[in-house]
């Protein structure tokens, strides 16, 4: 078949790609997210889908949203890092595309993907955290999604991991997203480099000295080159993971723990302080088995082709 359209909306790019019937991706594209205006989203998503539809025929589209979505997978509430508010996403997308739409959380998205196509494929349960813009969750339970009451269950990246620490876009303080976010990192990683001094050096060169020149994608890579400084700082975002997990695992003992989002391709720089974090704050260490934490298999397209697979089966 022609395949379906996966959308992933986050708070800094839209990705969209067309996805066949086993996941793979055969055409993707990415652009900018126009995240402070709610109207502008819509547009570029239908936009996207004009640039992937294999031709005028109709195709599912699936969009993974960076937000807090209702119940009926019909609006988005709210979101910490896009300006949707009580918005009818689901409506306006098929208004501006004329073709079947589904919305999903991202990380909820990603979690499906992960199921179907990835890590998850023999798995019974599952909790997925992306780190990204912000940090999403999502919690599996016997293949299904957990959504909750009211549609915004799993929402790991604000578990409060520190009393009156760092504010976070959702209006608390101290939320996991405000530490382990790729958002997080940079803002730690310019502090780096406002600092100066010969430990951030190789940081320094790589933008210029201009803190706001430095992406996250550099922090990697100059981690994989072995910089302390940058090995340092994903370390880090790391434990804060780590120990945010011990505490989700006070709750939900699960046995497996995915993660993803853009971050995650940092993959041991990131995974390893996080796996020794995890252990170090279990209750009851030493005296339970410890989950499995591994990178997402999708990777960053976890919530892309998760949001395509679910346009394929209408819903999950
Ligand atoms: C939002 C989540 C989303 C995550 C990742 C968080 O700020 O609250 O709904 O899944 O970011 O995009
Ligand atoms: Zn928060």
């Amino acid at each position: 078949d022609a395949g379906t359209i996966g959308l992933d909306v986050g708070g800094t790019k839209i990705a969209g790609a067309l996805v066949d019937a086993s996941g793979a991706v055969t055409r993707r594209m990415t652009v900018p997210s126009p995240a402070t205006d709610p109207e502008a989203i819509v547009a570029a998503l239908a936009a996207l889908v004009e640039e992937l539809r294999p031709s005028a025929e109709p195709i599912g589209v699936g969009a993974a949203c960076a937000g807090y979505l209702d119940a009926e997978r019909s609006m988005m509430r709210f979101a910490p890092n896009l300006a949707w508010r009580d918005f009818p996403l689901r409506s306006l997308l098929h208004d501006a595309t004329g073709l079947p739409v589904v919305i999903e959380n991202d990380a909820d998205a990603a979690a499906y993907g992960e199921l179907v196509h990835g890590a998850g494929r023999d798995a019974e349960d599952l909790v997925m955290v992306t780190l990204g813009t912000g940090v999403g969750g999502s919690v599996v339970h016997q293949r299904r999604i957990h959504r909750g009451a009211f549609g915004i269950g799993g929402e790991l990246g604000h578990v409060r991991i520190e009393r009156n620490g760092r504010r976070c876009g959702c209006g608390n303080l101290g939320c996991l997203e405000a530490y382990s976010s790729g958002t997080a990192l940079l803002v730690q990683a310019r502090e780096v480099v406002r600092t100066g001094g010969p430990a951030a050096a190789a940081l320094i060169e790589r933008c210029g000295g201009d803190p706001d020149q430095l992406r996250g994608t550099d922090v990697s890579a100059l981690a994989e080159d072995g910089d302390a400084a940058s090995v340092e700082l994903l370390a880090e975002v790391g434990m804060w993971l780590g120990e945010g997990m011990a505490t989700v695992a006070a709750v939900l003992d699960p046995g497996f723990i995915v993660i993803g989002g853009g971050l995650s391709g940092a993959g041991d720089l990131v995974l390893g302080p996080a796996r020794t974090a995890y252990k170090t704050h279990l209750t009851g260490r030493g005296y339970r088995p410890v989950a499995r934490m591994v990178a997402a298999q999708l990777g960053n397209d976890a919530g892309m082709i998760g949001a395509a697979a679910l346009a394929r089966e209408g819903s999950a």
